[in-house]
């Protein structure tokens, strides 16, 4: 729990970043899979909470490997000076291939054109690439179709056998395993089982083959594999609300987002309030204003409905969310510029959660932390000594 200002005073907002809290939801994942290897997905940014820093406290709890969407993730990664194995799965054609060969960078191929690209990369940077190969077991993204599967695997043995390939792993994602009991999750399963008997009929050995996101990771043992993939839970947000909230898993928020106030005004009744005045005020009241917008990652489908902390109490967003900037509406209650506004952080200190602006926006938490921009600083605290 946080006490004191969280907002160093020079910034405007701040989203707060827990290390600590990452540290130890690493930990408690970990406890619900304690064979399987630990991947660290820090995609996207972390999910907004920043991918280095997150990378590197992930590492620290002992996550063996690091997940990454793009490429250009993975790279960056490497670039930063992480060490151990990085995956990365997102790619298009003509991707920098023979970078992530020449990186130690495990690649996932999905396809022959891929296969095709990654050889001619190991061949041009005179080292085999490390490839994962991926099945389609039903989510119908990425991943190659069952149909195409055999043809797949014996041609990734052949180029481990010709010494530009080796098979590191065998994956596939699930479409519904944050609803533990869809009839999907048992049949996805079957076509990973079979998916990877037909791996090991071309003669493949991969170290590690994982299928479990954090919905997986915490409902579903049968999912774990040799290692587990969870990217939000190790943010601290439930992947499965309806099953219950982070700390019913273990988990803590790491990310508080708030603000300083920037004005604080008394207006009179029947006062519009932002673009389109959407709202007016019933009476005379204080009206203040917090600096944050659509362009900072505050979705404009929280007007009039997203949940602020300010001056102690939960205040609603008054009227249209603009790019840079909202209005609360403070009824009576006084505050005074420089005031912090909470808009989301563990919850336990009062202010609302990102589960809660992911009700209110109808979304999941998922987008409401990914999305904060680039303009709110991240502030890290729990640095490990
Ligand atoms: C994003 C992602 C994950 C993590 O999913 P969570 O639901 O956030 O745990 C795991 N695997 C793949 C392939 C992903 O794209």
């Amino acid at each position: 729990m946080h006490t004191g200002p969280l907002i160093p005073p020079s910034l405007r907002a701040t989203a707060l970043i827990d290390l600590a809290a990452l540290r130890s939801n690493v930990a408690a994942l970990r406890a619900h899979a304690p064979g399987a290897a630990f991947m660290a997905v820090v995609k996207a940014d972390a999910y907004g909470h920043g991918m280095v820093e997150c990378a590197r406290a992930a590492r620290q709890a002992g996550a063996e490997w690091l997940g990454a969407a793009t490429p250009q993730e993975a790279l960056a990664l490497r670039e930063a000076g992480l060490p151990g194995r990085i995956l990365c799965w997102l790619w298009t054609p003509g991707g920098p291939w023979r970078e992530c060969v020449e990186a130690g960078i495990d690649v996932t191929v999905s396809a022959r054109w891929a296969l095709d690209e990654v050889v001619a990369a190991a061949r041009a940077a005179d080292r085999p690439a490390r490839v994962q190969l991926k099945i389609d077991t039903g989510l119908g993204r990425n991943g190659a179709q069952p149909a195409d599967w055999p043809d797949l695997t014996r041609a990734a043995r052949a180029a481990e056998r010709e010494g530009t390939v080796r098979v590191t792993g065998v994956w596939s994602h699930f479409s519904c395993a944050d609803e533990p009991d869809h009839p999907s999750i048992a049949r996805e399963l079957t076509a990973f089982r079979t998916a990877l008997a037909q791996a090991a009929d071309a003669g493949l050995e991969p170290e590690v083959r994982h299928l479990a996101n954090s919905p997986g990771t915490l409902t579903l043992p049968e999912a774990h594999f040799d290692m587990v993939r969870p990217g939000v839970a190790m943010y601290g947000i439930s992947p499965v609300p309806r099953l219950g909230g982070p700390a019913d898993f273990g988990l803590r928020p790491v990310m508080t987002l708030a603000a300083r106030l920037a004005s604080v005004k008394r207006v009179p009744g029947g006062h519009g309030v932002s673009y389109g005045h959407l709202y007016v005020t019933p009476g005379e009241t204080t009206l203040a204003l917090v600096p944050l917008g659509y362009a900072d990652g505050v979705p404009r489908h929280a007007s009039g409905t997203g949940p602020v902390l300010v001056a102690g109490k939960w205040r609603t967003v008054a009227g249209r969310v603009a790019m840079d900037q909202f209005v609360v509406d403070l009824g009576g209650d006084g505050a005074a510029p420089g005031d912090e506004a909470v808009l989301f952080g563990p919850g336990d200190a009062g202010e609302p959660t990102a589960e809660d602006w992911a009700r209110a926006c109808g979304t999941i938490a998922y987008e409401i932390v990914t999305r904060i921009g680039a303009r709110v600083p991240r502030v890290y605290s729990g640095e490990a000594a």
